[in-house]
């Protein structure tokens, strides 16, 4: 029997990131997996939708070619081409983790993990067994099924399905308007789809700003994607082409396919945890502050513990949790990750939204400035969106940023590391951005929040 001091069950963006910080740190380190190596972020999640969304925006600037002085008679759109193009992509990427696990001497094992003690872990395929000092549960989570909804992976989808290759439909109902739903909104609206999206809430993108999704809804519409909010799924007749579906205030819509995108459920079952004693809040593995599980060299990273659902997240506690195994005690402030959604426009957020602190007693300002207003917006004809800042009044330093627009998801990083150091505006005015960019929208946005914009009408 294999004995190691780290043992990582699952090798998503969690999973893998630990094994090599365990191995980098001079840990005997192994990685269980019983699939494809990355995850869901890297096979099913982050990196097919950001792939497919490219070819997506190329087909977008192809349409909009003339604007630019260029003339394109004709181009056809090869689906298959692009689903092709996808799995290189997430191939190569997945040789990569591979190759990293031997470069940096991670052992990885294929097959389905199951805890046998807290110290034995047995693989099912090859009924063998290893041991380790210490675990980590990087399991992940699964697509959430609706009971009237039912996958059946040929009509209605789960996120997983829709990523098969396949030929392209003609209409599609995307139940759920989170980040998901949405991005899988503008990936096929640009393909030519006809999209209809139903959410039971007020709003698409219910968690973010109201502006932002308010902001998104527009721009959606504008696209050609419908939009029922408020509403939800009473009925579904499937008939030979299309499948109809009855919304509660009475209407219905029909289209090909249905995905159904309404949230995750935690990938915790048969691991042996239960008969472990590690507590389990429906299903999500619970931890403390430092990624410890009841079970005191049980640990565990990412989804399955249902914290926040992205794969920087779980990346960044697959790196913390090694270091808490050394023996260091780290906590993550969660109030500070940034959440990006990949939709034409982009969508990027951090910390403090104003009707957070609407409800509290608290002198903040808010400014707010319109990518239309720079010169790099004009350039490159992407004039929709802005950036919205939700300033601490007292003491001069940013709270929250809440963006729509071009390059946000990249924008947000500023902000994220003046909101994480508390780094007081005067000192971003002070800091030279260069021009032209969409970046010169953070200064501007915090000219706007004290009043003093330049460049605001
Ligand atoms: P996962 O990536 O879920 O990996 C878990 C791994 O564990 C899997 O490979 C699984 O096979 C393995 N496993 C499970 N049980 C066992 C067992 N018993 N034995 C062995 N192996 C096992 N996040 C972002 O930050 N940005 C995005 O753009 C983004 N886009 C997304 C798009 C979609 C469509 C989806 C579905 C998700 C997206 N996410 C995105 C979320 C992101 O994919 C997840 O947050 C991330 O993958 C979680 O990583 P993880 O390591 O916790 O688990």
């Amino acid at each position: 029997m294999q004995g190691y001091d780290v043992v990582v069950i699952g090798s998503g963006p969690g999973g893998y990131v630990a094994g090599l910080r365990s191995a980098q740190k001079g840990f005997k380190t192994a990685v269980i997996e019983q699939d494809k190596v990355g995850g869901v972020c890297l096979n099913l999640g982050c990196i097919p939708t950001k792939t497919l969304l490219e070819s997506a925006r190329q087909i977008d600037s192809l349409r909009k070619a003339d604007e630019f002085g260029i003339k394109v008679n004709q181009f056809e759109v090869e689906n298959a081409k692009i689903w092709e193009r996808k799995e290189r992509v997430v191939d190569n990427l997945r040789k990569g983790i591979e190759y990293l696990f031997k470069l940096k001497g991670v052992d990885l094992i294929k097959g389905r993990a199951r805890l046998v003690n807290e110290e034995t872990i047995a693989i099912e395929e090859c009924s063998e067994e290893v041991k380790a000092k210490n675990i980590i549960l990087a399991t992940g989570s699964l697509p959430l099924e609706l009971p009237h909804l039912k996958f059946d992976h040929k009509t209605i989808l789960s996120s997983d399905d829709i990523l098969e290759k396949g030929s392209l439909f003609s209409s599609l109902i995307i139940v759920g308007g989170g980040a998901i739903g949405c991005e899988f909104g503008s990936l096929f609206n640009s393909l030519g789809v006809k999209v209809t999206i139903v959410e039971l809430l007020e709003n698409i993108l219910p968690h973010e700003d109201w502006e932002i999704s308010h902001a998104l809804e527009l721009s959606f519409k504008k696209r050609g994607i419908n939009i029922f909010t408020g509403r939800k799924i009473e009925e579904v007749n499937f008939g030979k082409e299309e499948v109809k579906v009855s919304l509660s205030d009475g209407k219905s819509i029909e289209a090909e396919k249905i995905l159904v995108a309404v949230g995750r459920i935690p990938n915790s079952r048969n691991l042996g945890l239960e008969e472990l004693g590690v507590y389990l809040r429906k299903g999500w593995i619970v931890t403390d502050d430092y990624l410890r599980t009841s079970v005191p060299n049980i640990f565990a990273v990412g989804d399955v513990i249902g914290e926040v659902l992205l794969a920087h997240v779980a990346m960044f506690q697959g790196e913390r949790v090694v270091e808490n195994i050394e023996g260091k005690n780290i906590k993550i402030d969660y109030k500070i990750a940034p959440n990006c959604i990949y939709t034409f426009p982009e969508i990027a957020s951090v910390g403090i939204k104003e009707s957070d602190l609407k409800k509290m007693n608290f002198d903040y300002s808010v400014g707010k400035f319109p990518f239309r207003a720079l010169g790099k917006s004009h350039a490159s004809g992407e004039t929709e969106g802005f950036l919205k800042l939700v300033v601490d009044k007292k003491e001069n330093i940013i709270l929250g940023a809440q963006a729509i627009g071009p390059d946000v998801t990249n924008i947000i990083s500023e902000l994220v590391l003046a909101i994480k150091n508390r780094i007081k505006i005067k000192d971003i005015l002070e800091t030279i951005h260069p021009h032209p960019t969409f970046s010169e929208i953070v200064p501007e946005t915090i000219l706007a929040s004290l009043n003093f914009s330049l460049h605001l009408v």
